[in-house]
């Protein structure tokens, strides 16, 4: 679920990229321009009475565009989101969208406004009215429609900055570059129903470590433990979500001591005194879920057990942070002040992540930074909040396998891992233990 809006001048490519972020993310594409012209065409009395405004580059009478807002946004194919684009392109028009998604109880996720210099946008609907004959593109019509854009839709940005998630959109660039980035600051949420059977994947990610963490002892291979995995995920009726992702090779993985994380399992034989990160993706009935914890074998040292505490304290921070109304920095800043204040490193090139009908889903969650800044965060998005640190400094090396990941200087990694939904009563953890304890 995502509600989009697309703010910005005429020419500035709000259709294209309304059309893709609608594939994208299977919701509409609510395009008042669009909507008003198969009016025109299909010569109804909503196309009579708007022709001459529409022809001239005028602006339709707010009543019959909210009128024609409020039941577009009723419709069933609305509910999952939309992608509103030429509407509000007033200020009442601005009110009542927004009067009208606070009766749905729904809310913009992020506002886009399209960047475009007026010549540039011209130049463009000059072009355009060559190609596709549009009766609004007459060079008097589209000056008259700029005009407006300032003088009516431009004061709109102030008015949705001080509200939510504006995110300003260099327009005049590619058109995949222009989608690239626009998908980069979508977040999709998730309905209740598709965040119970999240929990229902994040159950067999839990129960996997806990098995896990009953075999994880010395002599034990990190293959072992990828079999055991393998096997009791599959008995759950889940897949192992890494298994062949960018050509993985193993259902979990096992990092071992200074190894950070995508340790791929082998003839690694664990040690008394070794400390052992696993990460689990499981995917059910189409959604992923994803956690990771660091396991004690036998007798650790103390600085080991301080690390795994200090880790887990600043999971706990991260998670604390998931709630509607924060800022998606918060996040990070507490699991940086949380592992810091205890002397350890976050690692800075790995990051947590969106989560849910996909492994990977935006937006990156960084394990540091200043508080306060990023998308609002809104119920409904389930983020892997996942801090890595390290005892020593905070620079990591890749192995010649392209996958696993050590600290540089070779001291102490740790990596925890929940996966969390964000619902109006709190962070809930998707992946929490249900039945066995682990060690
Ligand atoms: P567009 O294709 O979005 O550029 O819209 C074409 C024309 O439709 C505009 O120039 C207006 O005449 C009319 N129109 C579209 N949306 C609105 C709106 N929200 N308010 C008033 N007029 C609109």
């Amino acid at each position: 679920m995502a509600d989009i809006l697309l703010l910005g001048p005429q020419g500035a490519g709000k259709g294209t990229q309304g059309r893709l972020i609608a594939a994208e993310f299977g919701i509409p594409h609510v395009a008042t321009g669009d909507m008003l012209r198969a009016a025109i065409y299909a010569d109804t009395e909503l196309g009579r009475q708007v022709k001459p405004l529409y022809d001239a580059g005028r602006l339709v009478p707010d009543d019959l565009m909210i009128a024609l807002i409020r039941e577009r946004l009723a419709a069933v194919d609305a509910r999952e989101g939309f992608v509103l684009d030429g509407f509000p392109r007033t200020m009442p028009q601005a009110e009542a969208l927004e009067e009208m998604l606070r009766e749905i109880g729904r809310d913009l996720d992020v506002v886009f406004e399209f960047q475009l210099a007026d010549q540039v946008g011209r130049e463009r609907m000059l072009r355009r009215a060559a190609e596709e004959s549009r009766t609004d593109d007459t060079p008097e019509a589209i000056d008259e429609r700029l005009r407006l854009y300032h003088a009516e839709t431009e004061p709109l940005v102030e008015y949705f900055r001080t509200r939510g998630n504006l995110v300003g959109i260099h327009a005049d660039r590619p058109v995949q570059e222009v989608f690239r980035e626009i998908q980069q600051a979508v977040i999709i949420r998730k309905a209740p129903a598709e965040i119970e059977r999240m929990a229902r994947a994040g159950e067999v990610v839990a129960d996997t470590l806990a098995l896990l963490g009953e075999h994880a002892r010395p002599g034990v291979t990190t293959q072992e433990l990828d079999e055991l995995a393998d096997e009791f995920i599959r008995s759950r009726g889940g897949t192992p979500t890494f298994k062949g992702y960018r050509g993985y090779p193993a259902s979990i993985c096992a990092s071992p001591n200074e190894m950070v994380v995508h340790g791929i399992p082998g003839l690694y034989a664990l040690r008394d005194g070794d400390i052992l990160s696993v990460d689990v993706g499981v995917t059910l009935d189409g959604f992923v879920a994803d956690s990771a914890y660091t396991f004690a074998i036998g007798e650790v040292s103390e600085e080991a057990e301080r690390l795994l505490e200090g880790c887990q304290a600043a999971l706990a921070a991260g998670i604390e942070q998931c709630r509607v109304g924060s800022r998606l920095s918060d996040i990070s800043h507490a699991i940086q002040v949380a592992t810091e204040e205890q002397g350890f490193s976050v690692v800075r090139s790995l990051v947590g992540h969106g989560v849910g009908r996909s492994m990977h889903e935006e937006p990156q969650i960084p394990n540091y930074g200043e508080p306060g800044r990023g998308p609002l965060l809104a119920e409904g998005m389930t983020f892997a909040i996942e801090p890595m640190i390290t005892a020593g400094g905070a620079d990591v090396v890749l192995h010649d396998d392209e996958w696993s990941i050590s600290s540089a200087d070779g001291s102490l990694a740790a990596h925890f891992e929940h996966t969390v939904a964000i619902t109006a009563d709190g962070p809930r953890i998707l992946t929490a233990a249900t039945t066995a304890v682990r060690s």
